[in-house]
């Protein structure tokens, strides 16, 4: 039976508790907000199946042939909507269209972060839109497995651990099965997420109605997460002003598999993989307005189809693979672990202020930092003067 002794060892992928014949696997949070398999051994039939599905037991790659794109979705809606170019709405529409089913993370009535499927276009707007935190798959692959055995289309869009567990989960090849993912720079923490939330709401006296991670508002590159309440006072501030997102560029409080991702690679087991085109200003600038471009792997044949279909929708240009991901290391590298993380989770039940005091506490940038920073950055200019 499955049994976590090295949390790394875990990405909370879920497909242990999908296969399980008895249900005798639960997903339990743990202290720092994250869920892990816990097997109830009175119940268990010892047939081996959770451990045999595990996708960082068994680590599964396929020798891809990745084409790159540059996009951007024409319809200026759902771009302004989408966190970069507004490519994942294309396809899932594309899905819908042809009768199939859409799979993507969304948030409930109480904003926890969960994975479900839609079938019906005027429902893609809850999976639109980064939320930097763990999504919970709960018994999503079961379903995605029924309609597939149905013969019906299924996109299943998460992030790359996610689809490595759905197709170690499934445990075979489907024809009508296309896999989304994104470039991940990792998942933060649900519990942490929610400490926010809360400060915040106390903050402008009411519950959260909406949340954008990626408000475009001021632009794409320098875009804000922003909290409507429900007295309609807006929070808005930037990614280098906003708490959350200082701790989670950080890397303070994301998912311990994170710091040793073993599906960072371009031999992904997804069909298509999304992300921000980071550096498009340096690679096609026709294509960079900042208001948001998509960076477009295509790792499959299958993902080729999908994707030729939409070409008239879109603005594309085809790039170099290695020029692409030059300035998104995401794509291949884990990100390294904040050495306070360890501190912080451990004051984070305790702290007696509020959760931005803590974040701050172990994000803020010393004074001899500072000052290396700035000595950096003029050496920097002077270098490239004198290349000049
Ligand atoms: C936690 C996280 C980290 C990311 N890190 C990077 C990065 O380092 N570099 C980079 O270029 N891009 C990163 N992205 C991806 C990027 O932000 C966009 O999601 C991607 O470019 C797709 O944008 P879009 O405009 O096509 O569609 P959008 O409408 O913005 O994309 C929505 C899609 O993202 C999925 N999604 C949203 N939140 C989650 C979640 N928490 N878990 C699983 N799936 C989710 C939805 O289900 C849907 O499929 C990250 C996204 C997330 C959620």
């Amino acid at each position: 039976m499955i049994k976590i002794s090295k949390k790394q060892d875990c990405s909370g992928c879920h497909a242990c508790s999908n296969v399980c014949p008895v249900n005798c696997i639960a997903m339990i949070e743990d202290k720092e907000g994250f869920l892990y398999p816990e097997v109830d051994s009175t119940k268990c039939i010892n047939c081996s199946l959770c451990e045999n599905v595990c996708p960082i037991v068994n680590n599964k790659e396929r020798v891809n042939e990745t084409v790159s794109y540059a996009c951007i979705n024409k319809n200026e809606t759902i771009r302004f909507e989408s966190s970069s170019g507004g490519v994942f709405s294309l396809l899932a529409e594309s899905i819908i269209n042809s009768g199939g089913t859409v799979f993507g993370a969304a948030f409930d009535h109480e904003f926890k972060l969960k994975h479900s499927y839609t079938d019906k276009i005027e429902d893609l707007a809850k999976f639109r839109g980064s939320k930097y935190l763990q999504s919970k798959i709960g018994d999503t692959y079961k379903q995605a497995k029924e309609f597939l055995d149905k013969g019906i289309t299924v996109l299943f869009s998460g992030t790359p651990c996610q689809i490595s567990g759905l197709v170690s989960y499934l445990r075979k090849e489907y024809d009508n099965l296309i896999c989304l993912d994104i470039i991940c720079h990792g998942v933060p923490s649900p519990k942490v997420f929610k400490m926010y939330r809360s400060e915040l709401e106390k903050k402008y006296g009411e519950n959260t109605k909406r949340i954008s991670f990626r408000d475009k508002h001021y632009g794409w590159k320098l875009f804000s997460v922003s909290l409507l309440f429900n007295n309609n006072i807006e929070y808005r501030e930037n990614l280098t002003q906003d708490i959350y997102m200082k701790g989670f560029l950080h890397n303070l409080y994301l998912r311990p598999s994170c710091y040793d991702c073993k599906s960072k690679t371009l031999n992904r087991l997804s069909d298509i993989t999304i992300a921000d085109f980071w550096g498009i200003e340096n690679i096609a600038a026709e294509l960079d307005d900042d208001k948001g471009t998509s960076l477009v792997l295509i790792n499959s044949d299958k993902g080729k189809v999908i994707f030729e279909e939409l070409q008239n929708k879109m603005v594309v240009k085809q790039v170099e693979c290695e020029e692409a991901i030059k300035y998104n290391s995401a794509a291949i590298k884990s990100v390294p672990i904040n050495t306070n993380r360890d501190r912080f989770f451990k004051e984070l039940d305790f702290y007696p202020c509020e959760i931005s005091k803590l974040i701050n506490k172990y994000t803020k940038t010393s004074f001899a930092k500072k000052v290396y920073q700035k000595i950096r950055g003029i050496l920097l200019k002077i270098k490239k003067i004198i290349l000049k």
